[in-house]
């Protein structure tokens, strides 16, 4: 049996000792529910929550905020999905604060723009909301390396667009979009924005209050934190109906028994994530820059999908002329390397990757695609024995082909 490489982290990561070991307590001994402020056990979980609300806060660059009775700009969530669902689905029930609130004319229905490349929490989400027929959708198309044009984007707002949403980095490719620059022009017409910073958050600095976004989802096991927890940063003064109703948890804007364990957890990896950000930006662009080098060096045909330097730091993604994706992880799985082929997220699916498409990739070329995704706990070493074998299970694959005659 050979030794376990996991190169699958843009799907999940392994929940590090730390952040663990932050949690363990509130299983078993600290199992207090954080509604119950008025008694110990209660009283401690709460206090718990609000550190951890800090350190996502912190992580973010949001408001701090002063206690678990006042206002945050994190509301705590069961992950990504239902993030961008309840900004999405709600949109139309957004009002700015400050920025002002976005008005679509008397009977006319909300307008969203998104663009063809979101992850399927948001695309397909957008998707449901054309077909119920309940708001205007607009998806946006996007250029050979995965990035939205600003000036489709100034084209497509309309008076009545009330929310704009565009992912920060892109979960197949890696591409990172010049959310700044295009959370400035919603604003000019008045809309609002939300980005999906899932694949972003605890890789590069994401910074809200730079960015100047009015809304953002994050997702705690994307950055060594566990699953099914996760968050939507909303603006102070920006409001939103509630997604789900019962009880008066996040100061009634998101109901439902607190996930207190979870919580820390995320709390932890975020502090965890923000002290080794910018070492590790550097350490793993470079470690992915270099297996890029070695796999072009030896395998003919092949090419890099994505933004070559606007990118994620941990990922890359490839497509090899003639070798099916699900063949290369077959074989590599053979040798213990665990790598993706498109999406994770959707591959029980035989379809062609959305986004390659988007990108004007051919069919049978994204069907060559394979997603590598690095971590903090990868190593050099480890990368240069998937340098070593990957050439020759490709070579192996093309030899057995039928249609290969490259
Ligand atoms: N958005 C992006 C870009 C993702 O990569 C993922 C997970 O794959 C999600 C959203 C969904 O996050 P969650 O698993 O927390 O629902």
């Amino acid at each position: 049996m050979s030794q376990t490489l996991y190169l699958d982290n843009a799907a999940t990561t392994r929940v590090i000792d730390p952040v663990f070991e932050a949690m363990r307590p509130y299983f078993c001994d600290e199992f207090g529910n954080a509604s119950a402020k008025y008694y110990g056990l209660g009283a401690r979980a709460r206090a718990a929550v609000f550190k951890a609300r800090c350190q996502l806060a912190a992580l973010l660059n949001a408001t701090l905020p002063e206690d678990e009775d006042h206002p945050s700009e994190i509301i705590f969530t069961s992950g990504a999905t239902e993030s961008s669902n309840w900004i999405l689905k709600n949109a139309h029930t957004l009002r700015g604060g400050a920025r002002g609130t976005p008005k679509p004319a008397p009977g006319a229905k909300p307008h969203l723009i998104t663009s063809s490349i979101e992850h399927h929490s948001v695309l397909e989400t957008a998707q449901a909301l054309a077909k119920a027929g309940t708001h205007d959708v607009t998806f946006l198309p996007v250029d050979a390396h995965g990035l939205v044009d600003p000036d489709a984007l100034r084209h497509a707002l309309r008076d009545d667009t009330v929310l704009v949403s565009i992912m920060l980095a892109n979960n197949e490719v890696g591409t990172i979009q010049p959310i700044r620059e295009l959370a400035a022009i919603a604003h000019e017409r008045g809309a609002l924005f939300h980005t999906d910073a899932v694949q972003a958050v605890g890789k590069v600095r994401v910074d809200v209050r730079d960015l100047d976004v009015d809304g953002l989802s994050v997702s705690s096991h994307k950055f060594h934190g566990p699953k099914g927890v996760g968050g939507l940063y909303l603006r102070r003064g920006v409001r939103i109906d509630p997604y789900q109703h019962g009880g008066g948890q996040e100061r009634g804007r998101r109901a439902g028994t607190t996930n207190v364990p979870g919580i820390v957890g995320m709390g932890a990896a975020a502090e965890l994530a923000g002290a080794r950000l910018e070492a590790e930006y550097a350490r793993q662009f470079d470690m992915i820059e270099h297996l890029w080098q070695a796999l072009e060096a030896a395998v003919p045909k092949m090419y890099r999908n994505g933004h070559p330097s606007q990118r994620l730091p941990n990922t890359l993604n490839i497509r090899v002329q003639g070798a099916e994706g699900e063949a290369i992880l077959l074989r590599l799985d053979m040798f213990g390397i665990q790598v993706a082929s498109g999406s994770a997220c959707s591959t029980d699916s035989l379809e062609p990757s959305h986004v390659l498409m988007a990108m004007g990739i051919a069919q049978e070329d994204a069907h060559g695609s394979l997603r590598i995704s690095i971590s903090h706990e990868t190593t050099a070493a480890e990368l240069e024995r998937v340098a070593e074998i990957l050439p020759e299970q490709i070579r192996i694959i093309r030899e057995m082909s039928v249609t290969w005659n490259g």
